[in-house]
């Protein structure tokens, strides 16, 4: 029987890395292009785990099959933790990363590079039909750079400097972001979940 997965999640940079990272798991991996008709519903959680949980239990119901769904975001020591689950709309409803990177660093233009910490989060929730549900969260440390910096990845990623690496997420390739990032982490553990599943 083939193992059918469906990604949920309307992102597409977010969608290409978790089929990059799911594509020898042997899973049959869908997309919300393959069903039109779902629509996610707005993400009315106060966590990451709450909006993928909103997401990926929709999608499941939907789809009548097994779901994923991820919710992620950057959270900022110095902002007390912020933009969080309000990433993708901080500078305002259109979810422009070059407005949203801009009004970070403009958050950020008194604060000194020892005090730039940073994390990127993201929470996996995978959802049966039946509305049963498995949670992980994975995370990925680095600070917040003067200036952008790189092409790849999406979002943040040209403002988030990976100390250990010497240059920012959107410098990495591809598939070096895909071995290291919050996502890759989450994955990880939702591995072992779907090969659960599968038996
Ligand atoms: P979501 O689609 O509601 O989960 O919002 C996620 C938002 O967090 C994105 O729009 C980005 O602004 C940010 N984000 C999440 N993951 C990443 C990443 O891997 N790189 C850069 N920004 C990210």
């Amino acid at each position: 029987m083939t193992k059918k997965l469906l990604l949920a999640t309307a992102n597409l940079h977010k969608q290409m890395e978790l089929q990059s990272m799911l594509k020898d798991s042997g899973w049959h991996i869908y997309t919300l292009r393959d069903f039109p008709d779902i629509e996610l519903p707005p993400e009315t959680g106060s966590t990451f785990e709450a909006n993928a949980k909103i997401k990926a239990l929709a999608a499941a119901e939907a789809g009548g099959l097994l779901a994923l769904a991820d919710d992620s975001g950057l959270m900022v020591k110095a902002l007390g933790g912020a933009p969080g689950i309000y990433s993708a709309r901080f500078a305002g409803e259109a979810k422009d990363d070059g407005l949203n990177n801009a009004k970070l660093l403009e958050l950020l233009a008194k604060t000194p590079s020892g005090e730039r910490q940073a994390a990127f989060v993201c929470s996996i929730v995978i959802a049966k039909p039946d509305g049963k549900t498995w949670a992980v969260q994975g995370s990925c440390k680095g600070t917040i750079a003067y200036i952008p910096s790189g092409k790849n990845g999406f979002g943040y990623d040209p403002l988030f400097y990976l100390p250990r690496y010497g240059c920012t997420m959107a410098q990495l390739s591809n598939e070096e972001k895909n071995k290291i990032s919050h996502r890759a982490q989450a994955l990880v553990k939702a591995l072992p979940i779907l090969r659960d599943l599968e038996a």
